[in-house]
């Protein structure tokens, strides 16, 4: 299967927005169209190698860029293409446990909602809602890389719809043959994550990773990926521990608490804490600015700005393993600055660059939000 005839070589710059990216082509700068609405905060770094295809003299821009490259392997992007390729596995039964399985209609609407397909598979009426992942790090592939509503509504709608004479699917699409495991992101989207999980009795949560050649062409090889929901049963809760992502505009003097007057340098700041439950509301709580003054980093909110949060959801403590690696990636930080209960120096660290372009701060997430689940698969080998 090959979806584009010629592709053009490009190089990633910036994304201005959700669907634009500046990119190089044959020596030029350009802005090209980006088909795909997910953060790709993992995927997309400066210099990142792309695919880019010409569009119709009509488009407002000369190229869209489909695909992209992780370890020297194109990774699809183009995401309403994603559902070609989930027909093609059907009718090539490359999908395990959908062998035989015939395409009635796609785009197909039942009550109020639309699903992907509608199939036949030994006589019986599949509804199947596919989804395209591209958020993957050694063995483990995640879904979804920013928060889905619509996702979480289908789901629930999946199993509404499920029984009788009619099955209901969900098919995750990971394009990348590295992973062996599938897991919903419960650090980016909880209530995605325990939906996926009351609804895996009724529904059937099937995960498979396809890989592609350089020329855009589809591999053979398609895996069936192990959904360890022992795991995820444990893991994904609303607790465990949280960076908090400020900027501070200018340099100044701040009096916090207990520490007394501390020079802040202008910058961003990446602050790490925990919480034991109720994490998104900790979260929420570092959001607002006006509140009763409690922690160190209630002082600095005062005065900085709230750039993102980012959990980091673990049934295991972190937060001194994540103060120590921020220690490792940062330019300074702030001595005794929430960590009056611990042996770190801090937990507050800052930089001067917007760490959410960094590869070493993006790097640091993936670390503690995915590669470190490989321990605990290994451990409970889930099969
Ligand atoms: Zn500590």
């Amino acid at each position: 299967m090959k979806l584009f005839e010629n592709t053009k070589k490009g190089f990633f710059i910036a994304r201005p927005n959700r669907f634009i990216i500046e990119c190089m082509v044959e020596e030029k700068k350009v802005r090209a169209y980006l088909p795909n609405p997910g953060r790709l905060k993992e995927l997309l770094l400066p210099g990142s190698t792309l695919y880019m295809v010409s569009q119709k003299s009509s488009c407002k821009y000369k190229y869209m860029c489909v695909a992209t490259e992780k370890d020297g392997v194109p990774v699809l992007l183009h995401t309403h293409l994603n559902n070609r390729v989930a027909r093609y596995l059907i009718e090539h039964d490359r999908i395990p446990g959908l062998e035989g399985a015939e395409v009635i209609r796609p785009e197909v609407t039942v009550g109020s909602s639309r699903f992907d397909f509608l199939l036949n598979h030994k006589g019986k009426e599949v509804l199947l809602e596919v989804k395209s992942c591209t958020l993957f790090s050694g063995k483990i592939a995640m879904f979804p890389d920013a928060p889905t509503i619509r996702g979480k509504r289908h789901l629930e709608e999946l199993k509404m719809l499920s029984g009788g004479n009619r099955k209901c699917a969900v098919l995750f699409i990971v394009h990348s043959n590295a992973p062996e495991y599938f897991l919903p992101d419960y650090h980016t989207d909880l209530e995605f994550s325990k939906t996926l999980l009351s609804v895996s009795q009724d529904v059937m949560v099937k995960a498979v990773s396809v890989s592609w050649n350089k020329d855009i062409s589809l591999r053979k090889t398609v895996k069936d990926l192990i959904v360890p929901w022992d795991i995820i049963r444990n893991e994904a809760h609303d607790s465990g521990s949280y960076i908090v992502m400020l900027k501070l505009n200018k340099s100044m003097d701040i009096s916090v608490g207990s520490l007394g007057n501390v020079r802040f340098k202008k910058g961003y700041y990446l602050y790490v804490g925990s919480a034991k439950k109720n994490l998104s509301s900790r979260i929420a709580r570092h959001q607002r600015r006006r509140k009763n003054l409690f922690w160190h980093i209630d002082y600095l909110r005062k005065y900085a700005d709230h750039c993102a949060s980012f959990p980091l959801r673990a049934s295991s403590d972190l937060e001194c393993e994540i103060a120590g690696a921020l220690n490792e990636i940062s330019q300074w930080n702030i001595l005794k600055f929430g960590s009056s209960d611990c042996g770190c120096d801090s937990h507050l660290f800052g930089i001067s660059d917007d760490p959410s372009h960094l590869p070493k701060f993006i790097n640091l997430l993936l670390d503690f939000r995915i590669n470190r689940l490989e321990y605990l698969l290994t451990a409970c080998k889930c099969k």
